[in-house]
């Protein structure tokens, strides 16, 4: 779907000039800088950090085989979705359709910008029922958010269903790929070319174990990125997270090495739970985490956080009924789940 994204933007989006700081309207290497009332001595946080992550984007560039005008790096994942809300949707007045159950982000951000959002249930082992989204459709519907692996089911959804909600939606199509690292293969970033609707979101926060930094991508077109770009605050990303992401992506290897180690154990992980009584059903995962239908999931929930182990109850969210989530943890950690939960029977 080739569609024009200015149409799309609202009016006020559309018109407002971004604040111009010191650092855009002076950016090269010069000796002295007097330009932005920072302190001179204290160095090196004293300086605002770059408000064009330049640096940092080459990277994520480089990694994740992007051009760098396709990029937007905020502070997590959780800023672009809130930005999105603001440049495309009209408060009181327009909608996003979004799948459920599904990450919580989408619905706060919504709720904070005044937007309903039209939930559309997954289908039988939480599949994309492609119809009913697009079903859901209506003329001030926005922006459709799925999200792959989904959290938390786990599941990755199909990539042709996807594909058709996205050749047929004339308006965004969001797809979050927070966990995408754990099944590379099934991302849709290979495809973000030839679809000016599709805007995907990554994130350090689980397979890069950066959590703590607050540091999300969204690829999108030209044009959406500079929309998102141009609204944000101007020094979104500081300069201690800007260093020590780039520092640390700098080792891809050891990403790989503990996606590698978090698959294996959570093949382990299925094991040993399906060996347990009480539990029902270990819902099939392409991310770290599992979703687990078992007996009095809060009787269970209850007795781990006694063990001094915390997961989710998700036992009361649509779909869920009798599900605990549990994050794929280090061996010793999930060695200690299995044994603690095997004292049960
Ligand atoms: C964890 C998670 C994120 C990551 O959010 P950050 O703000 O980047 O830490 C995004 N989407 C989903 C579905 C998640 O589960």
């Amino acid at each position: 779907m080739s569609i024009d994204i200015t149409l799309l933007l609202r009016e006020n989006i559309r018109n407002l000039k971004p604040y111009s700081s010191a650092r855009d309207e002076f950016s090269g290497d010069a000796a002295v800088f007097l330009d932005a009332n920072e302190n001179p001595f204290n160095t090196p946080w004293n300086r605002y950090p770059d408000p064009h992550h330049r640096q940092l984007k080459e990277r994520v560039s480089q990694i994740k085989k992007v051009l760098v005008s396709k990029i937007f790096l905020g502070n997590g994942s959780d800023e672009p979705i809130d930005l999105l809300f603001r440049a495309f949707c009209e408060p009181g007045k327009d909608n996003v359709v979004s799948i459920n159950p599904t990450y919580g982000m989408y619905r706060v951000a919504a709720d904070t910008n005044n937007i309903e959002v039209i939930n559309v249930p997954l289908g039988i082992d939480y599949l994309l029922d492609t119809e009913a989204v697009l079903k859901a459709v209506n003329s001030d519907t926005k922006i459709i958010f799925l999200c792959s692996p989904n959290n938390p089911t786990g599941n990755a959804l199909d990539h042709k269903s996807m594909m058709h909600i996205i050749t047929e939606f004339k308006g965004l199509v969001v797809v979050d790929e927070a966990y995408i690292d754990f099944c590379p293969e099934k991302s849709l970033l290979p495809l973000l070319d030839h679809h000016s609707n599709l805007v995907i979101l990554q994130t350090f926060s689980k397979a890069w174990g950066m959590a703590g930094l607050r540091l999300g991508m969204a690829f999108g077109s030209p044009e959406i990125i500079e929309v998102l770009s141009r609204i944000k605050y101007p020094y979104n990303l500081n300069i201690l997270t800007q260093h020590k992401a780039l520092e640390l992506l700098a080792n891809e290897q050891i990403k790989s090495k503990w996606v590698t180690t978090i698959l294996k154990e959570r093949d382990k992980m299925v094991k040993n739970l399906l060996t347990l009584p009480f539990v029902i059903k270990v819902y099939n995962s392409d991310a770290n985490f599992i979703l687990v239908k078992m007996d009095d999931p809060r009787g269970i929930y209850n007795y781990l956080v006694e063990e001094k182990i915390i997961v989710r109850d998700r036992s009361s969210i649509a779909l869920c009924k009798g599900c605990l989530r549990i994050s794929i943890g280090s061996p010793e950690e999930n060695a200690t789940l299995i044994e603690v939960l095997e004292q049960l029977v």
